[in-house]
């Protein structure tokens, strides 16, 4: 039924946005004989929605961010002990960093207390840091850095290093008052006032977080890609801001919902009840909650398009960049079970950001759209009953990506896929496999990688023995 080229169609799609569909709708784009369907429209069944991810700027890498952080320790500042100093750089350059930092941990007290030995023994542990860090990653290092940092705390390179570890490892250490410090201690550095940002929208404070990004734009002159990453998340931000400044707050225990127009308090009751109900409910699935409320905006349907800047047919997004639920309603009038299924699908795509702790790339569109379905409880029709004369499926492999720019039909088997093979997933191997494979997204791993080391199957393995259920219910 369907092309089998379907596929070409798909690859070079890049860009991720919602799109909205109803049952009826999916159902007339399953025939081949329909024509290309007009724009979609919220009717009052019980409709599946597919809204998704909305698109985010390629974020900077962690190493894209990082200035020059290694410190020549070539001169040894003239002490009495000045000995054991070169013996911990000579032992680093050997690469004997166990032996670097036993040796660094047992300095003499009157050596650490010696104002000229003090900087050197930071620059020491700094470079100790940097070799750990390249070796077992930042939860290795940040000690190091700590312990330099408390060494010296006037030496900006050192001071910028522990931040980066900090922000990393999201440790909340990186707080404010160790920003300002790090602002005026390094005053041509984009990074403190990125990562201030960062903290200013996670309270909400999105006017303050606009200036300390526009400060980080200025500053990133010499990386143009991390310079017009940052220019269009201030150019967000702000419009964010000017969009919500009108805008009602409401706050439950784990959301804050907005409100665009009048105030309506049955709205915003209707919304939080679904909200705080999907936080125990797909929480206890999933066994995860959310470090920090959920951001919940709630546009009327007029406005919804020019203040998120989706398409026409977009109906409810999740923005990984201001990690904000988006949502057009009708006041009052909106569909409850409509809500329903548009906060819980969106739900568990912040759920899914806030677990994957900003490694939300590595996870492929189908799995995370397929959780958004599978979790929310999303009413699609099993795959088998959509396509009942069997035809082709799109290889898991090129729905990774973003689904924006699919034509609706292949959105919808996108979508179908997704639902099928997630469900596949978790019936197979169970929500603990599902964790584990998160942990493996988290940590950047390919998702051919993921499978192999996490349900030790190859990704057409996973693919065939997937495809091999839903055939033989056809059978
Ligand atoms: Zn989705």
């Amino acid at each position: 039924m369907y092309r089998r080229n379907i596929f070409h169609i798909l690859l070079p799609l890049a860009l991720c946005l919602g799109v909205f569909t109803t049952y009826h709708l999916f159902v007339k784009d399953l025939s081949p004989a329909t024509p290309e369907a007009p724009a979609p429209v919220v009717d009052s069944a019980p409709s599946p929605s597919i809204p998704i991810v909305s698109q985010a700027p390629a974020r900077p890498t962690d190493e894209e961010l990082k200035q020059a952080r290694a410190i020549d320790p070539a001169v040894i500042p003239d002490t009495p002990s000045s000995q054991l100093l070169e013996a911990v750089r000579d032992e680093i350059e050997r690469k004997n960093f166990t032996v670097a930092e036993r040796r660094l941990a047992n300095l003499p007290p009157s050596l650490l207390s010696d104002a000229k030995a003090k900087p050197y023994i930071a620059i020491l542990w700094n470079n100790l840091g940097l070799e750990q860090e390249r070796i077992d990653g930042t939860k290795a290092s940040v000690k190091a850095f700590k312990k330099a940092a408390a060494l010296d705390s006037a030496n900006p390179v050192i001071q910028l290093n522990l931040a980066h570890a900090y922000w990393e490892l999201r440790d909340p250490a990186l707080n404010q008052d160790f920003l300002t410090a790090l602002t005026s201690l390094a005053p041509n550095e984009p990074f403190p006032h990125l990562a201030m940002a960062d903290l200013l929208y996670d309270q909400d404070h999105l006017t303050e977080a606009a200036a300390h990004l526009a400060e980080a734009t200025e500053r990133a002159g010499k990386d143009p890609r991390v310079q017009s990453y940052l220019a269009a998340v201030t150019a967000k931000v702000r419009h964010t801001d000017a969009v919500e400044s009108r805008m009602h707050a409401r706050n439950s225990a784990h959301f804050m919902v907005k409100y665009d127009g009048a105030e309506d308090h049955g709205t915003w009751t209707t919304v939080l009840e679904i909200l705080e109900e999907a936080y125990r409910d797909i929480g206890q699935r999933f066994s995860h909650f959310p470090a920090k409320p959920i951001v919940v905006v709630l546009h009327t349907k007029d406005t919804f398009q020019s203040a998120t800047g989706s398409p026409a047919w977009a109906d409810g997004l999740y923005d990984p960049v201001l990690g904000r639920i988006q949502i057009p309603t009708q006041g009052a009038t909106t569909d409850t079970q409509w809500l329903t299924h548009v906060l819980r699908h969106e739900y568990v795509h912040a759920l899914l950001h806030d677990r994957l702790e900003g490694q939300i790339t590595s996870l492929p569109v189908w799995l995370n759209e397929g959780l958004a379905m599978q979790l929310a409880g999303d009413p699609w029709p099993d795959l088998d009953q959509a396509m009942p004369n069997g035809g082709s499926v799109i290889h898991l492999k090129y729905l990774e990506g973003g689904w924006g720019q699919l034509p609706q039909n292949a959105a919808t088997l996108a979508y179908l896929e997704a639902n099928s093979a997630t469900h596949y997933l978790i019936e197979r191997f169970g929500m603990s496999r599902v964790a584990e494979l998160l942990n493996a997204f988290k940590a950047k791993a390919t998702v051919a990688t993921a499978l192999q080391d996490k349900i030790f199957l190859s990704y057409d393995q996973f693919h065939q023995q997937w495809l091999d259920t839903f055939l033989h219910k056809h059978s």
